[in-house]
Protein backbone atom coordinates (compact mmCIF):
# COMPACT_ATOMS: atom_id res chain seq x y z
CA UNK A 1 0.00 0.00 0.00
CA UNK A 2 1.59 3.17 -0.79
CA UNK A 3 0.89 5.85 1.69
CA UNK A 4 1.32 8.68 0.41
CA UNK A 5 1.83 9.29 -3.59
CA UNK A 6 2.43 12.35 -4.92
CA UNK A 7 1.92 13.12 -8.71
CA UNK A 8 3.73 16.49 -10.20
CA UNK A 9 1.65 17.11 -13.76
CA UNK A 10 -2.45 16.00 -12.52
CA UNK A 11 -2.96 15.47 -16.34
CA UNK A 12 -4.41 12.74 -18.77
CA UNK A 13 -1.42 10.48 -17.63
CA UNK A 14 -0.96 11.17 -14.16
CA UNK A 15 -4.89 11.67 -13.53
CA UNK A 16 -5.38 7.56 -15.32
CA UNK A 17 -2.39 6.71 -12.84
CA UNK A 18 -3.96 8.21 -9.44
CA UNK A 19 -7.80 6.97 -10.77
CA UNK A 20 -6.34 3.61 -11.66
CA UNK A 21 -4.23 3.30 -8.36
CA UNK A 22 -6.72 4.05 -5.85
CA UNK A 23 -9.58 1.89 -7.81
CA UNK A 24 -6.81 -1.33 -7.13
CA UNK A 25 -6.68 0.13 -3.95
CA UNK A 26 -3.10 0.74 -3.71
CA UNK A 27 -3.08 3.94 -2.45
CA UNK A 28 -4.42 5.86 0.79
CA UNK A 29 -4.08 9.27 -0.43
CA UNK A 30 -3.01 11.13 -3.11
CA UNK A 31 -1.33 14.42 -3.59
CA UNK A 32 -1.42 16.59 -6.87
CA UNK A 33 0.86 18.98 -7.72
CA UNK A 34 0.83 21.32 -11.14
CA UNK A 35 1.11 24.44 -13.19
CA UNK A 36 -2.69 25.27 -13.19
CA UNK A 37 -4.90 25.87 -10.04
CA UNK A 38 -7.75 25.35 -12.02
CA UNK A 39 -7.06 21.87 -12.90
CA UNK A 40 -5.55 20.95 -9.74
CA UNK A 41 -9.06 21.94 -8.06
CA UNK A 42 -11.20 19.53 -10.88
CA UNK A 43 -8.55 17.44 -10.25
CA UNK A 44 -10.41 17.20 -6.19
CA UNK A 45 -13.80 17.35 -7.61
CA UNK A 46 -13.39 14.53 -9.58
CA UNK A 47 -12.06 12.55 -7.04
CA UNK A 48 -8.40 11.87 -8.66
CA UNK A 49 -6.11 13.51 -5.99
CA UNK A 50 -7.11 14.20 -2.24
CA UNK A 51 -5.12 17.05 -1.61
CA UNK A 52 -2.95 20.31 -3.70
CA UNK A 53 0.05 21.05 -3.03
CA UNK A 54 1.57 24.62 -3.39
CA UNK A 55 5.08 23.09 -4.56
CA UNK A 56 6.61 19.79 -5.32
CA UNK A 57 8.85 20.35 -2.52
CA UNK A 58 6.58 20.82 -0.31
CA UNK A 59 4.82 17.94 -1.87
CA UNK A 60 7.07 15.37 -1.52
CA UNK A 61 7.69 15.20 2.13
CA UNK A 62 6.51 11.95 3.75
CA UNK A 63 5.74 10.47 0.02
CA UNK A 64 6.73 7.00 -0.06
CA UNK A 65 6.30 7.26 -3.93
CA UNK A 66 6.10 10.23 -6.83
CA UNK A 67 5.23 10.05 -10.08
CA UNK A 68 6.22 12.60 -12.35
CA UNK A 69 3.76 12.79 -15.58
CA UNK A 70 4.88 16.87 -16.33
CA UNK A 71 6.32 17.05 -19.91
CA UNK A 72 9.20 15.92 -20.79
CA UNK A 73 10.54 19.66 -21.05
CA UNK A 74 9.68 20.36 -17.67
CA UNK A 75 11.23 16.83 -15.40
CA UNK A 76 14.41 18.29 -15.08
CA UNK A 77 13.24 22.18 -13.21
CA UNK A 78 11.10 19.31 -11.12
CA UNK A 79 13.38 16.79 -10.26
CA UNK A 80 16.42 19.82 -9.26
CA UNK A 81 13.06 20.86 -6.82
CA UNK A 82 12.40 17.74 -4.83
CA UNK A 83 15.87 16.43 -4.85
CA UNK A 84 16.60 18.03 -1.36
CA UNK A 85 13.51 16.92 -0.25
CA UNK A 86 12.57 13.21 -0.50
CA UNK A 87 12.48 11.17 1.99
CA UNK A 88 15.15 8.59 2.27
CA UNK A 89 12.56 5.46 1.46
CA UNK A 90 10.54 7.09 -1.32
CA UNK A 91 10.76 5.72 -4.78
CA UNK A 92 10.35 8.30 -7.95
CA UNK A 93 9.15 7.14 -11.35
CA UNK A 94 8.17 8.97 -14.46
CA UNK A 95 5.74 8.55 -17.80
CA UNK A 96 7.80 10.59 -19.98
CA UNK A 97 7.50 9.45 -23.45
CA UNK A 98 11.62 9.76 -23.83
CA UNK A 99 13.33 8.10 -21.67
CA UNK A 100 17.46 9.26 -22.13
CA UNK A 101 16.88 13.04 -21.29
CA UNK A 102 15.07 12.35 -18.60
CA UNK A 103 17.38 9.31 -17.33
CA UNK A 104 20.14 12.27 -17.71
CA UNK A 105 18.00 15.04 -15.61
CA UNK A 106 17.61 12.23 -12.72
CA UNK A 107 21.41 11.15 -12.86
CA UNK A 108 22.12 15.43 -12.60
CA UNK A 109 19.53 16.08 -10.25
CA UNK A 110 19.38 13.06 -7.52
CA UNK A 111 22.97 12.01 -7.67
CA UNK A 112 24.21 9.25 -5.01
CA UNK A 113 20.30 8.61 -4.50
CA UNK A 114 19.59 7.70 -8.42
CA UNK A 115 18.68 4.20 -7.10
CA UNK A 116 15.40 5.81 -6.45
CA UNK A 117 14.02 6.82 -9.73
CA UNK A 118 12.67 3.96 -11.79
CA UNK A 119 11.81 5.31 -15.14
CA UNK A 120 8.99 4.63 -16.98
CA UNK A 121 6.86 4.83 -19.89
CA UNK A 122 3.03 3.94 -20.70
CA UNK A 123 2.05 3.05 -23.87
CA UNK A 124 -1.05 4.24 -23.52
CA UNK A 125 -2.68 8.09 -24.01
CA UNK A 126 -5.25 10.02 -26.06
CA UNK A 127 -4.87 13.10 -27.93
CA UNK A 128 -6.82 14.60 -25.55
CA UNK A 129 -5.06 15.98 -22.25
CA UNK A 130 -5.45 17.61 -19.06
CA UNK A 131 -7.11 15.83 -15.68
CA UNK A 132 -10.64 15.91 -17.34
CA UNK A 133 -9.19 13.37 -19.99
CA UNK A 134 -8.26 10.95 -16.66
CA UNK A 135 -9.84 7.59 -17.11
CA UNK A 136 -8.95 4.79 -14.45
CA UNK A 137 -9.17 2.35 -17.46
CA UNK A 138 -6.46 4.20 -19.54
CA UNK A 139 -4.11 1.73 -18.85
CA UNK A 140 -6.01 -1.94 -18.99
CA UNK A 141 -4.23 -4.60 -21.66
CA UNK A 142 -1.46 -1.63 -22.49
CA UNK A 143 1.78 -1.83 -22.17
CA UNK A 144 4.31 0.58 -19.89
CA UNK A 145 7.86 0.03 -20.77
CA UNK A 146 10.27 0.38 -17.62
CA UNK A 147 14.04 1.45 -18.45
CA UNK A 148 16.10 0.81 -15.39
CA UNK A 149 18.90 2.09 -14.44
CA UNK A 150 22.26 0.10 -13.28
CA UNK A 151 21.54 2.00 -9.90
CA UNK A 152 17.96 0.33 -9.57
CA UNK A 153 17.82 -2.33 -6.67
CA UNK A 154 16.05 -5.22 -8.52
CA UNK A 155 13.12 -4.77 -5.55
CA UNK A 156 12.29 -0.93 -6.64
CA UNK A 157 11.99 -1.75 -9.86
CA UNK A 158 9.64 -4.76 -9.01
CA UNK A 159 7.49 -2.46 -6.85
CA UNK A 160 7.05 0.11 -9.64
CA UNK A 161 6.41 -3.08 -12.25
CA UNK A 162 3.78 -4.84 -9.85
CA UNK A 163 1.82 -0.42 -9.64
CA UNK A 164 1.82 -0.22 -13.36
CA UNK A 165 0.35 -4.16 -13.51
CA UNK A 166 -2.02 -2.86 -10.22
CA UNK A 167 -3.58 -0.42 -12.94
CA UNK A 168 -3.72 -3.48 -15.36
CA UNK A 169 -1.03 -2.89 -17.87
CA UNK A 170 1.81 -5.58 -18.91
CA UNK A 171 5.28 -4.19 -18.23
CA UNK A 172 8.38 -4.59 -20.53
CA UNK A 173 11.87 -3.57 -19.78
CA UNK A 174 14.62 -2.26 -22.31
CA UNK A 175 17.41 -0.10 -22.19
CA UNK A 176 16.77 4.10 -22.38
CA UNK A 177 18.77 3.93 -25.78
CA UNK A 178 16.41 1.44 -27.01
CA UNK A 179 13.34 2.84 -25.65
CA UNK A 180 14.33 5.91 -27.57
CA UNK A 181 15.01 4.39 -30.92
CA UNK A 182 11.74 2.92 -31.36
CA UNK A 183 9.81 5.07 -30.12
CA UNK A 184 11.12 7.25 -32.49
CA UNK A 185 10.08 5.18 -35.18
CA UNK A 186 6.90 3.99 -33.99
CA UNK A 187 5.33 7.07 -32.12
CA UNK A 188 7.62 10.29 -32.38
CA UNK A 189 7.50 10.22 -36.30
CA UNK A 190 3.96 9.45 -37.16
CA UNK A 191 3.52 12.69 -35.15
CA UNK A 192 5.24 14.76 -37.05
CA UNK A 193 4.04 13.12 -40.19
CA UNK A 194 0.39 14.09 -38.84
CA UNK A 195 1.26 17.47 -37.94
CA UNK A 196 2.63 18.15 -41.30
CA UNK A 197 0.14 16.94 -43.19
CA UNK A 198 -2.47 18.76 -41.10
CA UNK A 199 -0.85 22.28 -41.14
CA UNK A 200 0.51 22.12 -44.90
CA UNK A 201 -3.69 21.74 -45.46
CA UNK A 202 -4.66 23.81 -42.93
CA UNK A 203 -2.33 26.73 -44.44
CA UNK A 204 -4.09 26.53 -47.72
CA UNK A 205 -6.61 29.28 -49.14
CA UNK A 206 -9.16 26.05 -50.03
CA UNK A 207 -8.44 24.50 -46.47
CA UNK A 208 -12.23 24.59 -45.60
CA UNK A 209 -13.10 22.28 -48.48
CA UNK A 210 -10.50 19.98 -47.91
CA UNK A 211 -11.56 19.52 -44.59
CA UNK A 212 -15.22 19.20 -45.42
CA UNK A 213 -14.82 16.65 -47.64
CA UNK A 214 -11.95 14.63 -45.79
CA UNK A 215 -13.15 11.35 -45.05
CA UNK A 216 -12.16 8.34 -42.66
CA UNK A 217 -8.69 7.60 -44.26
CA UNK A 218 -7.83 11.05 -43.56
CA UNK A 219 -9.61 11.13 -39.78
CA UNK A 220 -7.26 7.88 -38.84
CA UNK A 221 -4.54 9.22 -40.52
CA UNK A 222 -4.42 12.57 -38.66
CA UNK A 223 -6.39 11.86 -35.43
CA UNK A 224 -2.63 12.03 -33.45
CA UNK A 225 -2.72 16.10 -34.86
CA UNK A 226 -4.66 16.91 -32.16
CA UNK A 227 -1.96 16.03 -29.65
CA UNK A 228 -0.79 18.49 -26.98
CA UNK A 229 1.34 20.68 -29.02
CA UNK A 230 3.92 21.46 -25.79
CA UNK A 231 4.20 17.76 -24.99
CA UNK A 232 5.12 16.84 -28.49
CA UNK A 233 7.25 20.01 -29.15
CA UNK A 234 9.52 18.54 -26.03
CA UNK A 235 9.35 15.35 -26.94
CA UNK A 236 10.42 15.98 -30.73
CA UNK A 237 13.57 18.13 -29.30
CA UNK A 238 14.09 15.58 -26.43
CA UNK A 239 14.47 12.67 -29.21
CA UNK A 240 15.71 14.77 -31.72
CA UNK A 241 18.58 12.70 -33.17
CA UNK A 242 16.84 9.36 -33.41
CA UNK A 243 14.15 11.32 -34.75
CA UNK A 244 16.09 13.00 -37.66
CA UNK A 245 17.31 9.69 -38.50
CA UNK A 246 13.73 8.16 -38.67
CA UNK A 247 12.50 11.39 -40.92
CA UNK A 248 15.46 11.09 -43.08
CA UNK A 249 14.32 7.26 -43.49
CA UNK A 250 10.57 8.51 -44.13
CA UNK A 251 11.49 11.34 -46.75
CA UNK A 252 13.95 8.57 -48.42
CA UNK A 253 11.18 6.00 -48.86
CA UNK A 254 8.41 8.93 -50.09
CA UNK A 255 11.10 10.15 -52.61
CA UNK A 256 11.24 6.42 -53.38
CA UNK A 257 7.36 6.21 -54.00
CA UNK A 258 7.23 9.76 -55.68
CA UNK A 259 10.03 8.55 -58.61
CA UNK A 260 7.91 5.33 -59.31
CA UNK A 261 4.40 7.61 -59.25
CA UNK A 262 6.50 9.94 -61.73
CA UNK A 263 7.33 7.62 -64.09
CA UNK A 264 3.91 6.03 -63.74
CA UNK A 265 5.40 2.61 -62.39
CA UNK A 266 2.63 0.80 -61.46
CA UNK A 267 4.58 -2.72 -60.41
CA UNK A 268 6.85 -1.06 -58.40
CA UNK A 269 3.86 1.25 -56.84
CA UNK A 270 1.92 -2.01 -56.30
CA UNK A 271 4.97 -3.97 -54.76
CA UNK A 272 5.35 -1.24 -51.69
CA UNK A 273 1.70 -0.92 -51.19
CA UNK A 274 1.65 -5.00 -51.12
CA UNK A 275 4.66 -5.10 -48.56
CA UNK A 276 2.95 -2.30 -46.24
CA UNK A 277 -0.09 -4.00 -46.62
CA UNK A 278 0.74 -7.34 -45.70
CA UNK A 279 2.47 -6.39 -42.59
CA UNK A 280 0.15 -4.04 -41.30
CA UNK A 281 -2.11 -6.35 -41.43
CA UNK A 282 0.30 -8.90 -39.86
CA UNK A 283 0.45 -6.37 -37.08
CA UNK A 284 -3.52 -5.93 -36.39
P1 LIG B 1 -1.30 16.67 -19.86
O1 LIG B 1 -1.13 18.00 -20.52
O2 LIG B 1 -2.64 16.03 -19.85
O3 LIG B 1 -0.80 16.76 -18.34
C1 LIG B 1 0.39 17.38 -17.97
C2 LIG B 1 0.14 18.14 -16.69
O4 LIG B 1 1.38 18.67 -16.23
C3 LIG B 1 -0.82 19.32 -16.86
O5 LIG B 1 -1.79 19.26 -15.85
C4 LIG B 1 0.08 20.55 -16.69
O6 LIG B 1 -0.59 21.64 -16.10
C5 LIG B 1 1.18 20.01 -15.80
N1 LIG B 1 2.46 20.70 -15.94
C6 LIG B 1 3.05 21.13 -17.07
N2 LIG B 1 4.24 21.68 -16.78
C7 LIG B 1 4.39 21.60 -15.44
C8 LIG B 1 5.39 22.00 -14.54
N3 LIG B 1 6.50 22.61 -14.97
N4 LIG B 1 5.22 21.74 -13.22
C9 LIG B 1 4.10 21.14 -12.77
N5 LIG B 1 3.11 20.73 -13.59
C10 LIG B 1 3.25 20.97 -14.90
O7 LIG B 1 -0.20 15.71 -20.53
P2 LIG B 1 -0.15 14.11 -20.46
O8 LIG B 1 -0.68 13.57 -21.75
O9 LIG B 1 -0.69 13.64 -19.18
O10 LIG B 1 1.44 13.89 -20.50
C11 LIG B 1 2.21 13.87 -19.31
C12 LIG B 1 3.51 13.10 -19.56
O11 LIG B 1 3.20 11.78 -19.99
C13 LIG B 1 4.43 13.70 -20.61
O12 LIG B 1 5.77 13.57 -20.21
C14 LIG B 1 4.16 12.84 -21.84
O13 LIG B 1 5.31 12.79 -22.67
C15 LIG B 1 3.87 11.50 -21.21
N6 LIG B 1 3.01 10.60 -21.99
C16 LIG B 1 1.93 11.09 -22.68
C17 LIG B 1 1.14 10.21 -23.42
C18 LIG B 1 -0.05 10.70 -24.19
O14 LIG B 1 -0.48 10.04 -25.15
N7 LIG B 1 -0.66 11.81 -23.83
C19 LIG B 1 1.44 8.84 -23.43
C20 LIG B 1 2.52 8.37 -22.68
C21 LIG B 1 3.31 9.27 -21.98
Amino acid sequence: MIERLVVVGVGLIGGSCALALRRAGQVRHIVGVGRSRDNLREAVKLGVIDEIADSAAAAVRGADLVLLAVPVGAMPAVLREIAPHLPKDCLVTDAGSTKQDVVAAARAALAGGLGRFVPGHPIAGAENSGVAAARADLYQGRQVVLTPLAENAPAAVERIAALWRACGAEVAQMSAEAHDRIFAAVSHLPHLAAFALVDDLAGRSEADTYFRYAGSGFRDFTRIAGSHPEMWRDIALANREALLGELDAYIAELEQIRGLLARGDAAGLEAIFQRASRARKDWN
